[in-house]
């Protein structure tokens, strides 16, 4: 593993040759269309820079990222792959994209008369896409302004490089948002019919080649969380995160643990206390005080139960049962082999992308299966 080492110990490793194969798996489902690699949120939490150099490797050309400051640091990395900007065009910085070469996904009749004035001034049509809004309420053209578009193309010239738009369910395989949403844009479509289109999310990518047309744009199941809720999840694990066991003590029935005294023990117990809190993305959520599911981590391929409040920098975890020796400084897994991002999130009622993205505690990123000419720095 390579990477920064810290006193403390514990860390998290980023399996890239796992990311690498999972995003060629989603390739291979997408069949003729294209696959292209959402990198918002410095890659789900994973690092923008190094993944997007390892995909670009494996044969990605097509990246996402939210920010247009994401995508002047993905262009650093990647100064030959088409960079696109979900967050649309910012309010007069329409020069700051084409320098970095980034490509506006353009979301109102605003952001499209500020971009073809941009390009009329430069006398050079710079690339963007556009983004329909088919339901979400997100960013985007309403669908009542398609033809309105229409004519600003056409009166301008401008050829968009894609046409997208985003789905709401995809995640959940038999909402009619879903269909609804396909049928809305390929109403759009019809009024574009020369442009490429992108509509699939990893979950859209997955539940049907309907919606694969040009391009998908998969994130979550690049990452390995899982895309459709109540499916066997088919991605490998990406991410493990490690951390240091501070001191064990044998507490007796009836003692309470922890901020709140809000878990009472209900056997003599011998006790972990972990490095591992809510600053560094263990949720306040995975608190374990009884009547509800708190969340769990493992010693030697054994899951154990947290005991009590996740505080700021520690945490308490159950080890009666663990056979063998436990010492201050062993590692605990908080995930790994034992423990996938969606078991945290569902103990901690959120989503696998929220643990992803939070990670960004006081624990070193590292990384293992490296491939080669993929720079760290
Ligand atoms: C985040 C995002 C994606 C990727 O979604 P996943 O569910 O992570 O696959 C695709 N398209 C847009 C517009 C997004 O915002």
């Amino acid at each position: 593993m390579t990477g920064s080492r810290t006193i403390l110990g514990g860390g998290i490793t980023i399996d890239l040759d796992a990311i690498v194969r999972n995003w060629k798996a989603l390739d291979t489902v997408s069949g003729k269309a294209l696959t292209g690699a959402v990198l918002k949120a410095d890659a789900y939490g994973t690092g923008a820079k190094v993944v997007g150099q390892a995909l670009y490797k494996a044969g990605a050309r097509f990246f996402f990222v939210a920010t247009p400051d994401e995508g002047v640091a993905l262009r650093k990395a990647l100064p030959q792959a088409f960079i696109f900007v979900l967050d649309g065009l910012v309010p007069r910085t329409a020069r700051d994209y084409a320098a970095h070469g980034l490509m506006p996904v353009l979301a109102s009749m605003s952001q499209l008369t500020e971009w073809l004035d941009f390009c009329l001034n430069q006398g050079k049509a710079e690339p963007a896409a556009l983004h329909f809004d088919t339901g979400f309420n997100r960013v985007g053209f309403r669908m009542n302004e398609a033809e309105m578009v229409k004519r600003e193309l056409e009166q301008s010239g401008f050829e968009p490089q894609m046409i997208m738009s985003h789905f709401a369910c995809a995640d959940q395989p038999t909402h009619e948002m879903t269909r609804k949403q396909n049928g809305l844009f390929q109403g759009v479509l019809n009024l574009f019919p020369d442009v490429p289109a992108s509509l699939a999310n990893s979950a859209g990518l997955m539940a049907s080649k309907d919606y694969h047309y040009h391009m998908v744009r998969p994130g979550i199941s690049m990452y390995g969380g899982r895309a459709i809720n109540g499916r066997p999840n088919p991605m490998a694990g990406v991410i493990s995160m490690h951390v240091p066991i501070l001191q064990i003590k044998d507490a007796r029935i009836g003692e309470t643990v922890g901020y709140g005294a809000a878990y009472r023990l209900r056997r003599d117990s011998r006790l972990a206390i972990m490095a591992l809190g809510y600053a560094d993305g263990f949720f306040r959520s995975l608190s374990g005080i009884g009547g509800q599911i708190g969340g769990r981590v493992a010693i030697n391929g054994r899951t154990v139960p947290v005991l009590g409040r996740v505080s700021m920098d520690m945490s308490v975890i159950d080890i009666t049962d663990v056979e063998g020796l436990v010492q201050p400084g062993d590692l605990v897994e908080v995930l790994g082999p034992t423990i996938g991002i969606d078991d945290v999130a569902d103990a901690a009622r959120t989503i696998g992308y929220e643990i992803l993205t939070t990670l960004n505690g006081r624990f070193p990123r590292g990384y293992v299966n490296v491939p080669d000419g993929v720079s760290l720095d």
